[in-house]
This record gives structure tokens, sequence and C-alpha cells, in this order.
């Protein structure tokens, strides 16, 4: 029970207008693995662009849409979506470039970083370019905002720091279980795509009564031409919950269903074959975890 309770996971946006090195933080932090990507970012509002897997922590980095500098009612709208999908997480990380820092669109992202209610971390990217003295004030700037729980100096480019950005956001998060098998950035993003989607009908149909931390496991995943045959388990921690998720007469895990598969059809190009089923056992991450 003791080392079960220390993990930690967790959804971590990542916020900064473009070109501030979100992709090469990404790319740095899941080293050669390769970053889930979307053919079609629409298909959720939080697209997942990785997961970094260690032995006591899981982070599932989320790319939220950017802001930028705009005419005023475009830009409240895209700072209403911006805000929407960064609500999600449960903890933002706002990038910034240590050569060209708090410019007017960072401080838009700012604006919007600073109605989170949850803990943000600022990561100054490209140390590299400046000389090391400049970095200090910079922090010392960035920390009287009174915005972020820490401040992280890095170089995505490089390398430097990236360790310790990884030990701090894993330390901001709270306890929680292994969300997705640690393989899932080797060869299998379609899988987790999939359980990706199924998940986020489950949250959204069932609101408020199904936590976010619920899993999705896809137990057979099987591509034939032009069919693909997907089994999913949704994992549930309560009884109780497992009651909302299936329905009276199985009417949400019917419409969860159908809700998924349009989108997972839309999604591939391709017909989909969706079984789901509703499974409750509280100890179901810790077999996890423990692998
Ligand atoms: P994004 O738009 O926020 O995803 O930014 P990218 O990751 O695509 O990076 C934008 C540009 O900045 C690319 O040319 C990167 O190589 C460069 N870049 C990212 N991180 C660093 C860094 O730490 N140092 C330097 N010198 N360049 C970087
Ligand atoms: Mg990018």
């Amino acid at each position: 029970m003791e080392e079960d309770a220390a993990f930690k996971s967790g959804f971590v946006s990542l916020l900064g207008r473009p070109n501030v090195g979100k992709s090469t933080l990404m790319n740095r932090v899941l080293g050669a693995k390769i970053a889930i990507t979307s053919p079609k970012p629409q298909t959720t509002r939080n697209k997942i662009v990785g997961i970094h897997t260690a032995p006591g922590h899981q982070i599932i980095f989320l790319d939220t849409p950017g802001i930028h500098k705009s005419n005023k009612p475009l830009n409240r709208m895209m700072v209403k979506e911006a805000k929407k999908a960064a609500a999600d997480a449960d903890l933002a990380v706002m990038i910034i470039e240590a050569d060209n820092p708090w410019t007017e669109e960072d401080l838009l992202t700012l604006d919007l970083v600073e109605t989170l209610e949850m803990k943000r971390v600022l990561a100054i990217n490209k140390v590299d370019k400046v000389h090391r003295a400049a970095v200090l004030p910079l922090i010392d700037h960035s920390s009287k905002l009174s915005v972020f729980e820490e401040i992280v100096p890095l170089s995505a480019l490089k390398g430097d720091n990236v360790d310790r950005f990884v030990e701090v956001v894993a330390g901001l998060l709270e306890e929680g279980p292994l969300l997705f098998p640690d393989d899932v950035l080797t060869d299998q993003a379609e899988r987790f795509w999939a359980a990706e989607i199924i998940r986020e009908k489950v949250v959204r149909r069932t609101r408020q009564e199904i936590p976010y931390s619920t899993a999705v496991m896809i137990e057979e995943f099987a591509e034939s031409p032009g069919l693909i045959r997907i089994k999913a388990a949704i994992l549930v921690e309560r009884e109780t919950q497992k009651r909302i998720v299936i329905g009276k007469a199985g009417a949400m895990i019917k419409e969860i269903g159908s809700a998924a598969r349009h989108d997972l059809e839309n999604f591939w190009g391709q017909k989909v074959f969706l079984e789901l089923y509703v499974k409750h056992d509280k100890n179901w991450w810790r077999t996890q975890t423990e692998r």
C-alpha cells in the first residue's frame, strides 16, 4: 500500500505562444519516443502530445489551443476556448523564452494562466541563448508575478535542466493511478487515442458523477482492411459509478459507445466495431503499477 500510495499521475497542459519550444520540450522529455499526434486535432478538445511514465509517476501532457494577438472579440473567444481546455488539466505549465521574455502575447497567456484554479509552473526555455547572468533577474521578475508555484529555467534543445523540470512537475501532481500502460508511446499510440476518446465521452456524458481519473483500458485492438475492432473496459472506482456509466437498461453506455465510435470512425476514416464494458475493481491500478 505504501509504495502504491506514492504514485503520482495527472494531466498537464502546456501553454505558450507559438515558437516558445513546446514541441521541443515534449520531445526532450519523451526521449526518442514519438509523441502522439492526431491527424484530426479537432477530435478532442485537448490533444495528448505525450505521456511520460517513470517508476514513481506518469505525466500526461496536453497541448491546449494557443492564444495569439488579434482583434478584441476574436481574442476573447480564443481565450475562452483555451481556458476551457486548460481547465481540464491538473496542472498548468506556461513556457516563455529566456531571450524574448514576457512579450505582449506571453502576457495574454499569463492572463489566462492566472485564472486557472490549479498549480502553475513556469518554464523559462532557451536559456542557452542568453548569458547566465540574465537568467536570475528573469526568474526574480517572474516570481514577483505571484502566479507560479515553481519556476524552472531550462534549455529544451540542449536538454539542460529538463530532468529538473520533470521532477518539479511530477512533484506537484496529486497521488493517482497509472492511467496508461507504460508502453504507450512505443507502438500503441492508436490504442491510446481510442482510450482517450472513450474516456472523454464517459466524463462528458456522466458530468460530475464520474471523476476525471476514470481509466479506459483497451483490451483488444484488431485492424483488418476497412474495419477496426476494439474491446475496451471502462474502469471505475465504485459500484455506484459503475451503475451510472451503464445507465438505465444500458442506455448510458450505449450512448457513450456510439458517440465514441462516431469520433473514432472520423479519426481513422474507417469503420469501427466497438465493444465496451464497465469494470469495478478498486485495486485495478495497483496491479498496473506493480509491473
Ligand atoms: P512550439 O511552437 O512552442 O512548439 O515551439 P517549437 O518546439 O516548435 O520550437 C520553436 C523553435 O525554437 C524551433 O526552431 C526550436 O528548435 C527552437 N527551440 C526550442 N527550444 C529551444 C532551446 O532550448 N534553445 C534554442 N536555442 N532553441 C530552441
Ligand atoms: Mg509545436
